[in-house]
């Protein structure tokens, strides 16, 4: 048996006809750029995530950059990131000409949390960016209360989150505005690149619509200096077909991390991803922590089972981020995460026989 990290045939299979055909009217129509396509899915997007509005962008980076954007922050002011979280939202602090300050994360749920957020306030911090990690909410209700008292923004990185909520609320609704990708291999993938921002100020979100379009709200004058980031009409399309089978897709892959945690619940070196109270998980990835990481990777290759690292070089490690003046054991807690998650096979169309396989063969490492 082989088990692959990831697989994208199975969801896209469930759409293939029906996309196809409307790249087909597509075509007829001629038109590719900020057309119906790209409006229909912006409502449908905002209606999902229960925001006012939904601004299709051309991926997760570029959602970032601009929501900050948007903030009308000065040059220099601080903007508190975890420090475990993928590269793109550290450099989108440093793309809108801010400073990114990373703060360590909770061991547990691998997320930031009010606590540890509150250490690193000071008169520069403008802006948080909670990021849910892996598909786990934050708890945003504590996080938004310390915002709140100290007035800043919060941006939510819901990137890996599409669907989750912490107390019946959709990630994505509880920031200022809020950035999304619909990288393929996220939970909702495009067919290529794409993203959105999700707001319900309707200032942030006409300033939005006019970063992503050259800076302009009218055609030919430009108020701002914009960016070209517009969602592509195919990629709103598809994304169109595939949401309405996201909440499927997404209890689909609940059922799976209850599956390895019921099979593997007597693997005592095995630490399993926690979840936080009140937060429901979409599991954009199934992470385990073990101290034989790197050989357990290497025994699961050799019996064709894919797994991945999410991430092995923390950001504050990163050559590209070496002028932030960050050093080794800065944070503890993110170097230990590095250097013992295991992200195994997780995707809706993974079988219960592959899952029962990786199981099997994680028990038989470890006995
Ligand atoms: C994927 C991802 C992004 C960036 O999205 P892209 O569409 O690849 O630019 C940002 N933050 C997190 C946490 C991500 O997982």
């Amino acid at each position: 048996m082989t088990v692959p990290f990831v697989s994208l045939v199975e969801t896209n299979n469930e759409i293939k006809m029906r996309f196809l055909d409307s790249v087909s009217q597509l075509l007829d129509s001629g038109s590719f750029v900020l057309g119906d396509g790209v409006k229909q899915f912006e409502r449908e997007f905002a209606h999902y995530v229960e925001t006012r509005h939904c601004i299709g962008v051309s991926n997760g980076l570029d959602a970032l950059t601009i929501s900050l954007r948007c903030l009308n922050l000065k040059e220099g002011d601080e903007v508190l990131v975890p420090a475990h979280t993928y590269i793109a939202t550290v450099l989108a602090v440093i793309y809108a000409g801010l400073k990114p300050v990373l703060v360590d994360v909770d061991e547990a749920s691998f997320n930031l949390t009010a606590a540890a957020i509150e250490k690193h306030i000071n008169s520069k911090t403008k802006a948080i960016i909670p990021v849910h990690l892996y598909g786990q909410p934050c708890d945003m209700e504590s996080i938004c209360a310390l915002a709140d008292e100290k007035k800043l923004f919060v941006v939510e990185d819901n990137a890996q989150a599409q669907g989750a909520t912490f107390k019946g609320k959709r990630t994505g609704s509880f920031g200022h505005i809020n950035a999304t990708s619909f990288y393929p291999a996220k939970n909702l993938g495009a067919a290529g690149d794409a993203g959105a921002i999700t707001t319900n100020d309707s200032a942030l979100a006409e300033r939005a619509m006019q970063f992503r379009n050259v800076g302009s709200a009218k055609k030919y004058v430009h108020d701002i200096i914009g960016y070209n980031a517009r969602l592509d009409e195919i990629q709103a399309l598809f994304l169109h077909h595939k949401l309405p089978l996201l909440d499927k897709w997404n209890t689909e892959r609940r059922r799976i991390a209850a599956r390895y945690v019921k099979n593997l619940g007597g693997v005592e070196q095995v630490i399993f991803p926690a979840v936080i109270k009140d937060a429901e998980s979409v599991y954009h990835l199934f992470v385990i922590r073990t101290n034989k990481r790197d050989e357990l990777q290497q025994f699961l290759f050799a019996k064709n089972i894919q797994t991945l690292i999410h991430y092995p070089v923390p950001n504050h490690l990163q050559k590209s981020l070496v002028h932030l003046g960050y050093k080794p054991n800065d944070f503890p807690v993110t170097e230990k995460l590095c250097s013992t998650i295991l992200s195994l096979p997780m995707y809706a169309g993974i079988t219960d026989e592959q899952v029962d396989y990786v199981c099997e063969m994680v028990t038989e490492f470890f006995s």
